[in-house]
């Protein structure tokens, strides 16, 4: 297998076989996120992908789920896409689940018919960064996306038959920004109704442009139990219209959360409220990483 540079992945893709089909992420302008900066974006060639998968094959007797690396490999063509996952359907018949990170434009970008193909042929989730609801956030932090147009590629992309697992990040707008953030992401999750929400805490790291901002006071990060307060303001505006499944079981997280919404909406609140009561409930500063 040839892995260049990082390789990142959901914390659900733990035990995924990955393998990549572009490098480095088309954005790459995100101001909180060192994961590409040193890798300029590309395409990697077909007979590279298939090299890999090929070699993994020999190697791995069972692979049940595979995921397609780096940031948002949903960039590419659809015709190549679909080659890719013919690719491993001939070689993986017992594979049940395919995943993709992809950004909103690039839902936005494809037909309903095109995420409907891809679909059929395998492709079984897609990991969409929100990172906030909030449209001033999201410009500071230059997303390249607005809260109309990540709601409805989430949307797009659960009409198409597709379950979106959607990211926020806890602390993105500073202590500042709490309420504004806590609140918009909670009205956006209830809005688009994906079919996952992954919270992940915010960790800065250079060569991210943020920490230049921290460095200048420009930016203050939350505090552990601010950051517990903001998951609780985030959570109580939260009322969906299917069933989602949330988690905060990231490394980075304070608190380690677990349900479907809305039914475990009150257990996680509860969670929420013990943590704010006894700190010693909250994980080491130590234990968190990205
Ligand atoms: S957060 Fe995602 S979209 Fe933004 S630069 Fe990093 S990998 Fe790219």
């Amino acid at each position: 297998m040839q892995y260049i540079g990082s390789v990142y992945r959901p914390p659900s893709e733990a035990y995924s076989l990955i393998v990549q089909v572009t490098l480095g992420c088309a954005h790459n302008a995100c101001t909180f996120c060192s994961m590409f900066k040193d890798k300029p974006f590309s395409l990697r060639r077909e007979e590279d992908i298939f090299q890999d998968f090929e070699e993994a094959r020999r190697v791995y007797r069972r692979v049940e789920r595979i995921f397609l690396a780096d940031g948002d490999a949903l960039v590419l063509k659809t015709d190549k896409l679909l080659r890719i996952m013919d690719k491993i359907r001939a070689l993986f018949p017992e594979c049940t689940r395919v995943g993709i990170y992809g950004s909103p434009q690039d839902v936005l970008r494809k037909t309903r018919a095109e995420l409907v193909s891809l679909r059929e042929a395998g492709l079984g989730i897609v990991y969409i960064g929100a990172e906030s609801g909030s449209d001033r956030v999201l410009a500071q932090v230059k997303k390249g996306a607005t809260r109309a147009e990540i709601i409805e590629s989430i949307e797009k992309t659960e009409d198409a038959g597709l379950p979106a697992s959607v990211t926020f990040i806890s602390g993105l707008a500073g202590r500042d920004g709490l309420r504004e953030h806590a609140i918009e992401c909670g009205t956006m999750i209830s809005q688009a109704s994906p079919s996952y929400i992954g919270l992940l805490t915010l960790i800065v790291e250079p060569p991210a442009p943020l920490c230049a901002d921290i460095e200048a006071g420009r930016f203050a990060l939350l505090s552990p139990t601010e950051v517990v307060e903001e998951t609780r303001l985030l959570l109580e505006h939260t009322d969906v219209r299917r069933d989602c499944v949330f988690r905060s079981n990231h490394a980075s997280n304070y608190v380690s959360l677990r349900g479907t919404l809305p039914q475990d909406k009150a257990r996680m609140l509860a969670q929420l409220d013990a943590a704010l009561q006894d700190a010693g409930l909250l994980k080491d500063e130590r234990f968190r990483m990205l």
